[in-house]
């Protein structure tokens, strides 16, 4: 069974990815930046995967590229035309190489292929075919099978060679490119003759080659880089390098950056010096082509629906992707000023995963009109918290919920009253304490005595609140390695560090030190142990009644209405639900009372002890099943006296509860 939501999802995105194709391959002016759009598929084709019974013929896993234009002569491709695979990370590219390598198992045993790199072009594709040595067409890629014939502007690029170097019949593909220089000229003077500019490169090299008129290609300063040879009268060479070196031969410009990598590693490493490199050798890249350079093991791997197996595009990261906004949090800053953010469905960009942005303030809401469950494409440059740019409101379901600014905030504190600030489209905190009070509650969950987040002290969630990035307690979970590398001080490895270190108390907090975090008036360590004691779930807190809390020993009455009122609130209910969503809570209620020999026994210590510090005669009456209090009162079973004993002695005495010694106490202990 398919969830209906998904379904619906399914065919907006599909709606939407084939709205953009049509503009980017048939129109050449794409509305959206390609990672973004890239960024749509990538959701499509997870979706294929898990629910193939969603596929539609018209899938962008089905076809390449897009129809002929109908004003062009029709070229049947002799070869047909593929679009790639695409690839992310350098894991993603360890698994190319399982897949290549077990795929060529049964016919080569243990192959070893090795990896041609090329420099991934980013222009427009196109077949050349040649007899005996001349060029007879030259087509666009269209959908894979039909290709616009576009000799006449093709053959008025100077790189393409209207006779080759010998007699043969020869068909070769390539990508016709325009460097950044000359689309800043085209578009100067496209500017001035008031004529809508080219939005990069890419499109300006689609846009020249794809006119009636050869005058308009000749006046675009195209280039061209062959990279495949398709078929030849000759011998086809043995190997991928062997073939641009061919084409070299035969009279064609090849890229001269290529690289025979002898493992993937080395690709990836290619794929490294590229990306840094980038945008220094004047045309445009969006990634690297990494392909099998055998020809023999490239014939084993084949094709699947649209793309080869034995190559993959490995992009570079995207500065501009898409996700889903799945909530918008107002966040109280060091003044009181209120910055909404957003938090998102995680999503890697800029080579990293976030799960945060801003969204500056009430106007840019409203601008954006963003919504919660809205689809946004979202972009980070450097190491800032990135940026809501667009929504994409076609990919709307119905059930988006605008956020409607509110006239109280609880983060506040107080009664939550904000006021605009004079002269600015911000608002702030009435309280001017909040931000005090917020980070003194922030600081406290995440120590020692609380949860005991490793490498979450009190100045990075100073930092953490400063950034927008933390405004509840549950943030902490959601945060995502590129968050941290907003802040200052945080590099690859320890934001990796930190993220691991939340993820591990995650994995088991126990309920007690989960109570202590979070800041109930009256409610500190010892309070929170009789808690978990006495109740298996954080729901049964929840709903205990200050009769019922009353009833346990060393719980008093402005403790028990503490208690209740907290629990009571909605925002802390809320919270409480969050919570439960991103951490296991370790019941102790089995381990605590009815187990072990001091089950049962209420211990007050007091005085200094010689050969145990507090908190580990605390751990060790905990761990025999006894309970720690604070305060002598009758039903406290003994008290520990240590030296220098003061008031609870006495009141231990007036009361005539036991008193006993450290040393009475120890034995006792291993008793
Ligand atoms: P692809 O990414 O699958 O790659 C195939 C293309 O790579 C070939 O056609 C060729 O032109 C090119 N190429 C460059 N250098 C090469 C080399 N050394 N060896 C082999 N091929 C090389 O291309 P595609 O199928 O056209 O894929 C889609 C591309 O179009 C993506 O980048 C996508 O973002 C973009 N797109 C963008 C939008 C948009 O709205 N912005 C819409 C549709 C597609």
């Amino acid at each position: 069974m398919i969830p209906a939501a998904l379904r619906t999802r399914y065919r907006k995105l599909l709606e939407e990815i084939n709205r953009h194709r049509h503009l980017y391959y048939v129109q050449d002016t794409p509305e959206i930046e390609d990672s973004a759009y890239d960024e749509l598929e990538k959701e499509l084709f997870a979706l294929e995967e898990k629910y193939p019974g969603l596929i539609a013929p018209d899938s962008p896993s089905r076809r390449v590229g897009g129809l002929p234009l109908p004003q062009f002569k029709k070229v049947r491709h002799a070869v047909p035309q593929w679009s790639f695979n695409d690839a992310f990370s350098a894991d993603e590219m360890r698994e190319f190489d399982v897949r290549v390598k077990r795929f060529l198992k049964s016919e080569f045993g243990d192959a070893t292929p090795t990896y041609t790199c090329e420099l991934k072009i980013d222009g427009l594709k196109i077949v050349l075919t040649y007899e005996k040595g001349l060029l007879k067409t030259a087509a666009t890629r269209g959908d894979g099978t039909m290709g616009e014939d576009v000799t006449h502007n093709v053959r008025t690029i100077p790189t393409v060679p209207l006779r080759l170097s010998r007699e043969v019949d020869v068909i070769v593909e390539g990508e016709v490119w325009m460097s950044e220089q000359t689309l800043e000229a085209v578009n100067r003077a496209r500017s001035e003759a008031g004529e809508p500019l080219f939005a990069n490169p890419r499109n300006a090299a689609a846009g020249s080659i794809r006119q009636l008129d050869p005058k308009i290609a000749a006046s675009r300063g195209l280039d061209t880089f062959m990279y495949d040879v398709a078929q030849t009268s000759e011998r086809l060479p043995a190997t991928q390098l062997e073939e641009l070196v061919y084409m070299r031969e035969l009279g064609f410009k090849v890229n001269p950056h290529v690289r025979l990598a002898k493992t993937i590693e080395e690709a990836s490493l290619y794929w490294e010096e590229w990306k840094k490199k980038n945008k220094t050798q004047g045309y445009w890249l969006d990634g690297v082509v990494v392909k099998v350079n055998e020809r023999k093991f490239q014939e084993t791997l084949g094709y699947t629906g649209k793309a080869p197996r034995f190559a993959v595009a490995f992009k570079f990261p995207a500065e501009q992707v898409t996700t889903v906004v799945e909530d918008i949090v107002l966040q109280v800053g060091r003044t009181g000023v209120l910055t909404p953010v957003a938090h998102l469905r995680p999503v890697v960009v800029a080579g990293s995963t976030v799960s945060r942005a801003t969204l500056h303030n009430e106007d840019e809401i409203k601008r954006l009109d963003v919504r919660v469950g809205d689809t946004v494409i979202l972009q980070k440059a450097g190491d800032v918290i990135p940026d809501i740019v667009q929504v994409l409101p076609d990919l709307r379901s119905g059930k988006e919920k605008s956020f409607k600014w509110p006239t109280r905030v609880a983060e506040c504190g107080g009664d939550g009253t904000i006021e605009r600030v004079p002269g600015e489209a911000a608002w702030r905190c009435v309280a001017r304490d909040s931000f005090a009070v917020k980070r003194r509650v922030l600081r406290h969950f995440t120590s020692k005595a609380a949860l005991n987040i490793e490498g979450l002290g009190p100045s990075r969630v100073d930092a953490l609140m400063e950034k927008g990035l933390v405004a509840a307690f549950d943030d902490f979970f959601t945060l995502e390695e590129g968050d941290l590398l907003t802040l200052e001080g945080f590099a690859e490895v320890s934001a990796k560090k930190l993220i691991a270190s939340i993820k591990k108390v995650a994995k088991g907090v126990p309920l007690s030190r989960l109570i202590t975090g979070l800041s109930i008036p009256q409610v500190g360590e010892e309070t929170a142990i009789l808690l978990a004691e006495n109740f298996r779930t954080i729901d049964d807190i929840t709903e205990a009644s200050a009769e019922r809390l009353i009833e346990i020993n060393g719980i008093g009455e402005v403790v028990a209405e503490g208690i209740v009122g907290w629990f009571k609130n909605r925002e802390n209910k809320k919270l409480v639900e969050r919570l439960k969503k991103y951490i296991r809570i370790i019941s102790e209620k089995s381990s605590g009372k009815g187990r072990g020999t001091l089950a049962g026994k209420t211990f007050v210590l007091t005085g200094t002890l010689s050969r145990l510090s507090r908190d580990e005669a605390k751990e060790k009456i905990r761990a025999q099943g006894g309970t720690v209090s604070s305060s002598v009162s009758k039903n406290t079973d003994y008290v520990v006296a240590g030296e220098e004993a003061g008031s609870k002695l006495a009141k231990a005495e007036e009361l005539g509860v036991r008193v006993i010694t450290e040393e009475e106490f120890l034995k006792m202990l291993e008793s």
